[in-house]
């Protein structure tokens, strides 16, 4: 059994990672950190071997920072802060994913490659109206691996807030002639939990920390 404790247990995303958790056969919620709930995170991390993030940009660093001094893994799903100044961490692995939704990081990977071949491109993320950074973390990730693979400049990014939404992205690329749109949709928050588990299950035998982005952990190259 992998014992299990939730920074942000109280939030979206910490509610259904909670209900994820409990209905997992080898893994136990053994805590549930939120300034809501009144439990702060040093509480939960002494009967936790990995640490699930989903707060704010302003506090998953320290989490992390916490966790990692007392030999607890962490994954990190918040968005929005610097993952460079995960590096350097000690004591315990570090996995961290701007979007846990497999067909997200198939987008990604499809953009990428179609950033080779097409000329231009520009990024349109969608969010429900409570999503505190802008752009998202994933399409911010997009972004950057488009310019790797393409050599070019990053292509701009435009962001939607609006009540309704979920997670939504569209990248679309033109050319002579010609336009390619790929588009991802979330429909509900279920579609990050399948992700989320693996890296739960994962995070603990990583060849590198911090590692980042699901692909990492979905495909060999
Ligand atoms: P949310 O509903 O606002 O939940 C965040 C929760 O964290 C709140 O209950 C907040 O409490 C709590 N919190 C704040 N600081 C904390 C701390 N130091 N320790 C413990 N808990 C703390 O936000 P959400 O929609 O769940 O999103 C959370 C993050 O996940 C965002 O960064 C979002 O972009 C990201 N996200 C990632 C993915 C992915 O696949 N990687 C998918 C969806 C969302 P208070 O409200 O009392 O401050």
């Amino acid at each position: 059994m992998i014992r299990v404790g939730v920074a942000g247990a109280a939030g979206r995303m910490g509610m259904a990672t909670c209900a994820a958790v409990e209905a997992a056969p080898d893994l136990e919620l053994r805590g549930r950190a939120d300034p809501a709930l009144g439990v702060a995170l040093e509480a939960i991390l002494p009967d936790c071997d990995v640490l699930v993030d989903f707060t704010q940009p302003d506090a998953a660093l320290a989490n992390a920072r916490a966790a990692t001094a007392a030999g607890v893994h962490v994954v990190i799903g918040t968005t929005g802060f610097d993952a460079a100044a995960l590096e350097g961490l000690a004591g315990a692995n570090v996995f961290v994913a701007p979007n846990f939704a497999i067909g997200a990081v198939l987008m990604m990977r499809f953009a990428s490659e179609a950033a080779r071949h097409m000329a231009a491109a520009e990024i349109i993320e969608l969010h429900h109206d409570g999503k505190l950074d802008a752009p998202s973390g994933t399409a911010a990730r997009t972004a950057a691996l488009m310019a790797a693979a393409s050599g070019g400049e990053a292509p701009p990014i435009h962001s939607v807030r609006l009540p309704g939404l979920v997670a939504h992205q569209e990248v679309i690329l033109g050319d002579l002639g010609q336009t390619l749109t790929i588009r991802h949709d979330s429909m509900d928050r279920s579609s990050f939990m399948p992700g989320l588990l693996l890296a739960i299950r994962r995070v603990g035998s990583l060849p590198r920390t911090p590692t980042v982005g699901l692909e990492a952990l979905l495909f060999e190259d």
